[in-house]
């Protein structure tokens, strides 16, 4: 016979309990990323013969969750991250979140847990966001951060798929990365450890990957270094930087200027901010859209770099920038990889950015903070 469809997230379903006792947001200069939760958090549990349940809107609080749950033993975790802004008409948006969902099913599917209707998650996640909006501080740079997350919670050992699951949205306001402008970093350029492997894990936003780049980090920060520039093969290949993608910038013989960032070739994750980097990039460069103050020769490449070359170029003075993409940041400027003994400078720009960067940097700020109306601002 016919194989029934057990049912998808459903938003129609979707029960709300307010809290009895909101919380007083705090003031925002005394926010630190990620510490502060608002009101509420959204619900949504999964069972292999029932399909997805009921979701729930509820105060935030602790999960009920078994310590034999598959997430505590082999890592069945896997989460997104993406922004609410509000516009100075006090209008709010998230910044093209069907992205993340389309990337929490890949993630998802990847340890064989559920997938699931990304839009009518966007729908959940627009009405916990329109609950809570009041907790975006009311000042520029500041947003929502949200952070949807599915565990595995079957109360079981032995490795196999969970036959039961969880998914939830928090949500965190937080404020600009840079509050005092601009502050490029300084990247250690990774020999000893590897973020990602061909067939890993790389690609997905699965809590493992973060767990295993720790070390790194803080070895990296013991030498005096921010984040790793995480690098691949024997020919140290770039990947990516930190918890961003990376983005390097190469002036040319013929004048042109090339903005480089390495293709997806599954070790890399298919950043959201990436994407948008390269679309209005690409944009620009056809004549289809204006960047202001972006240069008109710009040739824009998918294309593997190397160590190597990044080194020679930085040697040569054909090195114009570098810098690191995410939704935390939105861009990231480098000025300094430290690579097998020895430094590599890289150009910043007085504010710190550089010539590609921050045109780029100030566009797709405008479309996120609703100052330039744009298809990717999504409004609750
Ligand atoms: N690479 C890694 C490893 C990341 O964790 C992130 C953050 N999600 C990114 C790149 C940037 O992705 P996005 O632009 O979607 O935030």
């Amino acid at each position: 016979g016919e194989l029934a469809k057990l049912p998808d997230i459903e938003p129609s379903l979707l029960e709300i309990t307010r809290t009895q006792q909101p919380k007083r947001p705090p003031p925002p200069s005394s926010l630190v990323f990620g510490h502060t939760f608002t009101d509420h958090m959204l619900t949504v549990p999964w069972q292999i013969l029932e399909g997805w349940g009921k979701p729930k809107i509820q105060p935030y609080g602790p999960l009920a969750v078994e310590p034999s749950a598959t997430v505590f033993h082999y890592a069945h975790c896997l989460f997104e991250g993406l922004k609410a802004y509000r516009d100075t008409n006090g209008k709010v948006t998230l910044f093209r979140p069907d992205m993340n969902m389309k990337r929490m099913n890949t993630s998802a599917e990847r340890i064989a847990m559920p997938t699931f209707n990304g839009e009518a998650m966007v729908e959940l996640m627009k009405e916990l966001v329109r609950m809570d909006k009041h907790w975006i501080p009311d000042q520029p740079g500041y947003s929502l951060y949200i952070r949807p997350t599915m565990i595995g919670t079957q109360p079981a050992l032995g490795i196999a798929p969970p036959k039961e699951a969880l998914l939830f949205v928090i949500c965190s306001p937080v404020g600009p990365y840079y509050p005092q402008g601009f502050k490029p970093v300084a990247l250690y350029g990774t020999t000893e450890y590897t973020r990602a492997s061909p067939g890993g894990i790389g690609a997905y936003k699965l809590g493992a990957n973060y767990a295993a780049g720790v070390a790194a980090q803080k070895a990296a920060a013991q030498k005096g270094y921010v984040q790793n520039l995480w690098l691949q093969g024997p020919e140290h290949h770039i990947t990516e930087v930190g918890t961003m993608n990376a983005f390097v910038v190469f002036k040319r013989s013929d004048g042109s200027v090339e903005l480089v960032t390495p293709p997806l070739d599954g070790i890399i994750l298919p950043g959201v901010t990436r994407d948008s980097v390269l679309a209005l990039a690409r944009e620009h460069s056809a004549g289809k859209i204006r960047v202001p103050e972006l240069t008109d020769k710009l040739v824009v490449s998918e294309r593997p770099v190397t160590m190597k070359e990044v080194k020679e170029a930085a040697q040569k003075g054909d090195l114009v920038e570098f810098f690191g993409t995410g939704t935390a940041a939105v861009i990231s400027p480098v000025d300094r990889i430290g690579y097998l003994g020895e430094d590599v400078h890289i150009p910043t720009g007085p504010d710190g950015m550089g010539p590609i960067s921050r045109p780029l940097w100030k566009h797709l700020t405008g479309i996120q903070t609703g100052a330039i109306p744009h298809p990717w601002a999504v409004e609750v």
